[in-house]
């Protein structure tokens, strides 16, 4: 039988969201419904409210989501009700040309739920975030989709791995390999940002530069794992970070920006045959321009981290036990847990920088 649940949903561009009744329908062949239990507030869920990401309203948003599997649909076998897990937005077909090479993490055709949600009101179908859609009471996706992790863990922190802290502690030990004694610089210092230098932390690096504007921020990063920080409205980042780092630059940069400014900080900051891996999303007019002579003279790699270049079944679990076994504190992600209700307002307190990461608790 279908299901009636609440959830919050953005009606049309830039319209305030609303709390609406939705159908869940129940899980076909290979789809699994989920019993939200927190779900992180992300700049994606705000960007598709403004309409930035595609038209297809109404969406319903949410994606950083943890909850126990309700039901699952014919031919799923990964998972079973009751089953904590970890919401991610990149399940792996197992059949691209990524996959049979033995690299899931980049699959070319990750999937959702095939079956739509819709509005018990008018019956129209609703577009999920990222084929999640999980600021609601349950939620249908595709059953790849669900990572069992350790239900020691509290939702609200598992949740948040199913997007930005996942592509930023990915950018740092997936995509810039960063291992003991390197040196790291993240330009950034937002969840994505701070999550970079938490996994360069982990992974055992010697010195690890926190960029950003906003001291604020830089106090974050600090009690993230950085080691030093830098404000780059009142100090040039590139001189900053060679200083810091011998003359040289640091082995890795990390841009959780996204911006052609910052990468070309970024590509600058580092040492020579160093690595810099962008994470942040820029926009479709943004171009970059640089001397193709410093690209080759420079050497090294430049690298894009897709979702951190995770492998959710394998990152996912992990990253839990990490936190579980207090190595990886990922309780510092979380600003604040708020009501369904509370999404707009969540909303404008990321915007103005105040958070974090507000999750909303259900
Ligand atoms: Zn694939
Ligand atoms: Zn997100």
């Amino acid at each position: 039988m279908a299901q009636e649940v609440r959830g919050v949903v953005a009606p049309g561009k830039d319209e305030p969201v609303r709390i609406e009744t939705i159908v869940v329908p129940d899980p076909g062949p290979g789809e699994a419904v989920v019993k939200i239990q927190a779900c992180g507030v992300c700049h994606t869920d705000l960007h598709y409210k403004q309409g930035g990401i595609s038209d297809d309203f109404p969406f319903l948003l949410g994606h950083e989501a943890a909850g126990v599997v309700e039901s699952v649909g014919t031919g799923v076998t990964d998972v079973a009700p009751g089953d904590f897990v970890v919401l991610n937005w990149r399940a792996v077909c197992g059949k691209c040309r990524a996959c049979t090479r033995g690299r899931p993490w980049y699959c070319f055709d990750t999937h959702n739920a095939e079956q739509k949600m819709t509005l018990a009101s008018t019956g129209q179908e609703l577009s999920p975030a990222l084929g999640i859609g999980a600021f609601a009471e349950k939620t249908l996706v595709a059953a790849g989709q669900c990572t069992k992790v350790d239900p020691a863990v509290s939702a609200e922190v598992a949740g948040l791995l199913g997007c930005g802290v996942m592509a930023g502690i990915g950018a740092a030990i997936n995509t810039g390999n960063v291992g003991r004694g390197d040196t790291v610089a993240v330009i950034g210092c937002g969840g994505v940002g701070d999550a970079a230098i938490a996994g360069s932390h982990l992974a055992g690096a010697a010195k690890v530069i926190a960029v950003d504007i906003d001291d604020r921020k830089l106090e974050t990063a600090r009690s993230m794992g950085a080691t030093h920080t830098v404000n780059s409205r009142e100090t040039d980042p590139v001189e900053a970070i060679r200083e810091l780092t011998g003359g040289f630059g640091a082995d890795v940069v990390i841009e959780a920006v996204g911006r052609p400014e910052t990468y070309r900080q970024a590509f600058y900051a580092r040492d020579l045959a160093g690595t810099v891996v962008l994470v942040g999303v820029p926009t479709p007019e943004m171009k970059l321009e640089l001397p193709l002579l410093d690209v080759f003279g420079r050497g090294g790699s430049l690298k894009s981290s897709w979702y951190g270049d995770c492998l959710p079944s394998r990152d996912f679990p992990m990253l839990v036990d990490l936190h579980l076994q207090g190595r990886l504190d990922l309780g510092k992600f979380v600003t604040e847990t708020v009501g369904l209700d509370q999404v707009e307002h969540a909303f404008d307190r990321m915007h103005a920088g105040d958070v974090l990461r507000s999750v909303v608790v259900l």
